[in-house]
């Protein structure tokens, strides 16, 4: 490894020793990227990679709000503003109770990458709050979001910072946080939050983004072994707006998802969630706030599976859509045994680092980086702030068809990349490359 990126891989990791999630998205970038730091020996005077690492800004805030019974809670809101390099921030918000600082900066890092990725003109940032919307009433929800917009209001807009959702934040808290927006800032800036509904300005086809560009980046990579998606049985995680998305494309391109998993365990279809009632049920488990994928093995009589993850199942590909550090170890030597051979990420950084370097260093896997995988969604965020900025609204063909072409182009690149540098058919390292050369290529050239 070059010498300037291992001396910043230790200063990171001494520098944020309590921020493991940061630490090991970090650490996944910079040392995929040595083969480019080799042939630039100016970045290392100009710190570019210090700067990579280092947030261009972090607000943290108090989200005050009142419950149903006339009780305040104090959350804490953040939002990440890692590197606007190549365009506005952009990155979604989390509401979670798991949300810290280490979650948000991994988040906004990956993000950064991911962004450059689309090739569209987006910077990378995240955001979100340790609020648990699970279980709250709606108008819980409602004044949650308004108070969270109270104070990020001051800190975005349609050229500074672009949030959109992502775990606990769908359309409903878009709308609330949109309302909230417009009431603060007395104009019409729909460009301010992607993932808006079809009424004030969303971009069709942007709720199913994300797992249809999933299902199409699978679909180049099926392409490139000279395999097909007919028939293909897959193993995804989680229940909501991703894995819905993936679920409902594999359906309809012939294949089919035979799991999802949840906080209490995961169940099996063996005909898989490929009927129109099965996907639209995906939807009601969510909005009904349970967080239980149990409800489903009830309503279709299926197989649960209490406390368990769905990685022992026998299938053609894996394709976990929950959310970080899915699949460990353990998980990754019970994929391995079953001769699975495309191993998918979804979710943002669902494998741990350990699980990820066996999956890799196994023969006959393919490993699939979430960075680029995921990329549909927030590419089409992209596409919807086109279309707010023109004050136009393109047919759901045509934002599905930019969707399939830009994924494509991710893996097609990303495969060609790691092929230049004499690393093979390397989608992690490749994705990693053609990520990083355009955030150093916009930060040199912009001398900061
Ligand atoms: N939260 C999604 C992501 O991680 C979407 C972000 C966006 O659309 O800005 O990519």
């Amino acid at each position: 490894m070059n010498s300037y990126v291992e001396r910043v891989i230790s200063e990171l990791k001494e520098k944020n020793a309590n921020e493991p999630e940061f630490i090991q998205a970090a650490e996944e970038v910079l040392s995929s990227i040595s083969p480019i730091v080799d042939a630039h020996p100016e970045y290392e005077k100009a710190a570019l990679l210090e700067k990579m690492v280092e947030p261009e800004r972090t607000i943290e805030f108090r989200v005050p709000w009142v419950d149903d019974k006339g009780q305040t809670h104090v959350n804490r809101g953040y939002r990440v503003q890692f590197n606007g390099a190549i365009g506005p921030y952009k990155g979604g918000l989390r509401f979670a109770p798991s949300v810290n600082l280490s979650i948000m900066k991994f988040l906004g890092f990956e993000q950064t990458f991911k962004d450059s990725l689309t090739t569209l003109p987006m910077g990378g940032a995240k955001g979100g709050s340790d609020f648990d919307p699970n279980g709250k009433s709606d108008e819980e929800v409602k004044r949650f979001c308004q108070s969270f917009m109270l104070e990020l209001y001051r800190h975005i807009g349609p050229s500074i910072d672009v949030p959109a959702g992502d775990l606990g934040v769908g359309g409903r808290e878009i709308g609330y946080l949109f309302g909230m927006y417009r009431r603060i800032c007395g104009n019409y800036e729909n460009g301010v939050l992607t993932g808006k509904g079809r009424s004030y300005g969303g971009s069709r086809i942007r709720p199913e983004a994300t797992g249809y560009g999933a299902v199409y980046y699978l679909q180049a990579v099926l392409k490139h072994e000279n395999d097909s998606i007919e028939g293909k049985t897959v193993a995804v995680s989680g229940f909501g707006n991703v894995a819905w998305g993936v679920c409902k494309k594999l359906a309809e391109v012939g294949a089919k998802a035979v799991t999802l998993s949840g906080p209490d365990g995961y169940i099996y279809d063996p005909d898989g969630i490929a009927t129109e009632e099965k996907i639209n049920y995906m939807l009601v488990m969510r909005a009904s706030g349970r967080n239980k994928v149990k409800d489903y093995a009830d309503k279709f009589g299926v197989e649960f599976f209490p406390g368990q993850k769905p990685w022992g199942q026998k299938v053609d590909i894996i394709m976990p859509c929950a959310t970080q550090n899915d699949v460990t170890l353990a998980d990754a030597e019970k994929i391995a045994a079953n001769g699975i051979k495309y191993y998918i990420e979804v979710a943002n950084m669902p494998t741990t680092a350990d699980a990820l370097k066996f999956l890799m260093e196994k023969e006959g896997v393919i490993v699939a980086p979430s960075k680029a995988v995921n990329a549909g969604g927030v590419l089409v965020s992209g596409l919807e702030m086109s279309q707010n900025s023109e004050r136009l609204s393109w047919s759901a063909d045509e934002v599905n068809e930019k969707l399939q072409t830009i994924m494509t182009g991710i893996h097609d690149g990303s495969a060609k990349a790691a092929e230049e540098y004499g690393l093979g058919y390397d989608l992690v390292a490749g994705a990693n490359l053609v990520a990083f050369q355009k955030v150093a290529d916009a930060m040199m050239e912009q001398g900061i």
